[in-house]
């Protein structure tokens, strides 16, 4: 497993007029997330739970998942954001314990909030457990894979029904805990506006977005191309999701590969993103990107380039772009 050779330097405070984006780590264990503390990363922007689920032939109960949440909390302070997404199943990550019929396009089948919301048995053990854990630090809940309002709406209620219950039997938990959607299905991108009345945080998850965006799978490399982060309409539908975001002052991460992808992140801060999540392997780079933003690219110099680039019709003119607008960078 990785561990990092030397703590990432912290990023100058100064950055952006004041305030910088948050560097979070993306984990699947508890591990990582000490990896991710030790590093330097500000917090986790992206807990995959999936991986407690996968490789065993039975569910997590409630109180190893507790124990699992509340020991990542602990690794780090109680004021860093540990954003705890409920299981995202099926498509690149089947779960065989389910006993779900096969499908012939998985991606576009059963798969994250979709199951959560068939298995509510499971959700809400999990919601439980993260409920519980958040009486001991910043954690935040995220759903995946969410298409429509209605899955939203769902996925509130239960946990509002889960907090009821916690209430009555006076169990301890984070009353305000904040609750995310994932942007990472194009009809959600769309409804961007709507679902940030709703939400207290979005994160686009850029790999299936782009997936879904692009008709293009997030696995096949002859198709890398098209599934790429720099295609125009990636970033337009990314500055929308933004913007509606902003609007209702809210926050946005990125936890999908993207985020640490060199010629996005200039980009990215362009664009106003609050927050990069990225593995442990790539914070070190992308935390020296950063750096470089405070001391050389002023705020609107970055602003204008993503506007710039929203005009270009090729992902290949927008890197030529980016690599003369940011030659440092490369
Ligand atoms: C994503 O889709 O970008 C994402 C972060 O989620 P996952 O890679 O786990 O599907
Ligand atoms: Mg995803």
């Amino acid at each position: 497993e990785f561990a990092c050779e030397q703590a990432v330097c912290p990023m100058p405070m100064q950055a952006m007029g004041g305030d910088r984006p948050l560097l979070m780590s993306n984990i699947s264990s508890l591990s990582e997330a000490i990896t991710a503390q030790s590093c330097g990363a500000d917090g986790i922007g992206l807990f995959r739970t999936e991986f407690l689920f996968m490789g065993r032939d039975s569910f997590p109960e409630e109180e190893e998942q507790f124990e699992t949440y509340r020991a990542i909390v602990s690794s780090f302070g109680p004021g860093s954001p540990i954003i705890i997404r409920t299981m995202d199943v099926g498509g690149d990550k089947p779960l065989a314990l389910l006993m779900l019929e096969d499908e012939d396009n998985p991606f576009l089948g059963n798969r994250g909030m979709r199951i959560s919301l068939m298995r509510q048995d499971l959700l809400r053990t999990q919601l439980r457990a993260a409920l519980r854990a958040s009486a001991y630090g910043n954690i935040k809940l995220l759903f995946p894979m969410i298409a429509t309002m209605g899955e939203w709406k769902q996925a509130t209620a239960i946990v509002e029904e889960v907090k009821t219950e916690l209430s009555r039997s006076g169990t301890a938990f984070n009353h305000h805990i904040e609750t995310g959607i994932m942007i990472e299905v194009p009809s959600a991108a769309i409804m961007a506006d709507r679902l940030a009345q709703e939400a207290d945080f979005f994160s686009i998850g850029t790999n299936d977005l782009i997936q879904y965006t692009m008709a293009a799978s997030r696995n096949s490399p002859s198709l890398r191309e098209l599934h790429d982060p720099l295609q125009p309409a990636v970033l337009r539908l990314i500055h929308r999701v933004i913007r509606a975001a902003h609007d209702r002052n809210k926050k946005v991460s990125i936890c999908g590969e993207m985020a640490g992808e060199t010629a996005a992140v200039p980009l990215l801060l362009g664009m106003g993103l609050d927050a990069f999540s990225v593995s442990n392997e790539a914070l070190s780079s992308v935390s020296r990107q950063l750096s470089l933003q405070s001391e050389r690219w002023d705020k609107e110099y970055l602003r204008q380039s993503a506007l710039e680039v929203m005009d270009l019709d090729h992902a290949s003119d927008v890197r030529r772009y980016v690599e003369h607008r940011f030659p440092e960078l490369f």
